[in-house]
């Protein structure tokens, strides 16, 4: 892990990655190569242990990538080919592309104005007797209406997705963001809050979700009459988690102090935090700035020219319909577009330290 003082000079640009490396890394891996490391090995079934254990769900999934999670969740709540699956338009494209790889339909639902959660009187409106899930994806952390829509969506039948990529440690009323999800998905990749270079996994309280869950990561159990795939992780990956796990909430609360900071610090005209959601804790992936600028795109350049990189500009986030592969399934969503125009991101992981704190607020008084 990178650390810096105030009195330590800053590299500019800032880094919006921040190098894990936490200690017991090294004996962590050392010790795995001295056993079985496939996908069915016992180190496998430790790390899901420790992550059941460590989010508060009675299931814990290993698999090999944040998108391998979603496809097997998907899979487990009953997607198929011809259903449709919901989401809002303004999450990733690694969100949706597993909706595509199971021959399912994205249908488009548009978020609150203040929060990226699905709003579930637009809900009300897209499902069809073909709906099978809805996903909703707190955007870089900041908790989303989680009991409200799944309220909603055990109304109307259908399963509640959570895409928890961004919200390792994110909370909604004391409790982990994943008990509010019929299945929730993580990412470990690198630029995550927990990282296993590549990898995922998936939470859940119903067995029976979690053992179709894990029928599917592991080619049907091979029994020919259940289709999968073999989306497992590896048990090199697995040591990494288990023993950056035990880190993971002295690493967040860093990012929270470093964005407690930041809030304190900004004091501009068309800048505040993200609103959050009462009863709620971000895991603060990334801080998220409110903008009310005529342009708001000019001031995430200004930053971007003083070392302060956007997740904004570096994904070029636009409503997922507004991407080629994507405009057949346009259904505009004016809060949506709306919400995703007015935000930018700050860096806040634990590799910031006070000296880049300082950096980030002059240079957002300046502008
Ligand atoms: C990173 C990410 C994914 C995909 O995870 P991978 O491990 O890269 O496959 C999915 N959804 C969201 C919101 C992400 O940020």
């Amino acid at each position: 892990m990178q650390t810096s003082t105030a009195k330590s000079p800053i590299h500019l640009p800032i880094s919006d990655k921040c190098l894990q490396r936490t200690p017991g890394d090294d004996a962590a891996v050392s010790a795995a190569l001295l056993s079985p490391i496939s996908g069915g090995s016992e180190i496998i079934s430790e790390y899901e242990a420790e992550l059941a254990k460590a989010f508060g769900q009675k299931e814990a999934i290993a698999v090999s990538s944040g998108g391998a999670a979603l496809i097997a969740a998907l899979y487990a709540a009953g997607v198929r080919a011809g259903h449709e699956v919901v989401l809002p338009p303004t999450c990733p494209l690694c969100t949706v592309y597993p909706i595509l790889f199971l021959g399912a339909t994205p249908v488009f639902c548009d978020t609150y104005a203040d929060n990226f959660g699905v709003d579930v009187e637009d809900l009300a409106r897209v499902v069809t007797p073909r709906t099978r899930a809805v996903i909703d994806v707190p955007m870089w952390g900041y908790a989303t209406p989680v009991q409200r829509l799944r309220d909603a969506a055990r109304n109307h039948g259908i399963a509640t997705v959570l895409d928890l990529a961004h919200s390792h440690g994110a909370q909604m009323e004391g409790r982990d963001l994943s008990a509010y999800g019929d299945l929730s998905c993580f990412s470990t990749h690198e630029r995550k809050i927990l990282s296993t270079g590549e990898g995922g996994f998936i939470l859940t309280n119903d067995e029976r979700l979690a053992s179709v869950v894990r029928s599917y990561i592991k080619f049907g159990n091979l029994n020919g009459r259940d289709f999968g795939l073999n989306f497992k992780l590896s048990g090199v990956q697995a040591a990494l988690g288990k023993s950056r796990l035990a880190h993971l909430g002295e690493l967040s609360a860093k990012r929270r102090s470093n964005a407690e900071k930041l809030a304190a610090g900004v004091k501009r005209e068309g800048v505040r935090e993200l609103d959050i959601l009462p009863g709620s804790r971000p895991s603060y992936y990334f801080m998220l700035l409110r903008l009310s600028f005529a342009d708001n795109r000019d001031f995430i350049d200004h930053l971007d020219r003083h070392g302060i990189p956007s997740d904004i500009k570096r994904y070029g986030c636009k409503a997922l319909y507004e991407f080629p592969a994507l405009k057949g399934f346009t259904r505009r969503c004016p809060n949506a577009e709306a919400l995703l125009a007015s935000v930018t991101t700050l860096p806040v992981h634990p590799g910031i330290g006070d000296a880049e704190i300082e950096h980030m607020i002059s240079v957002i008084q300046k502008y």
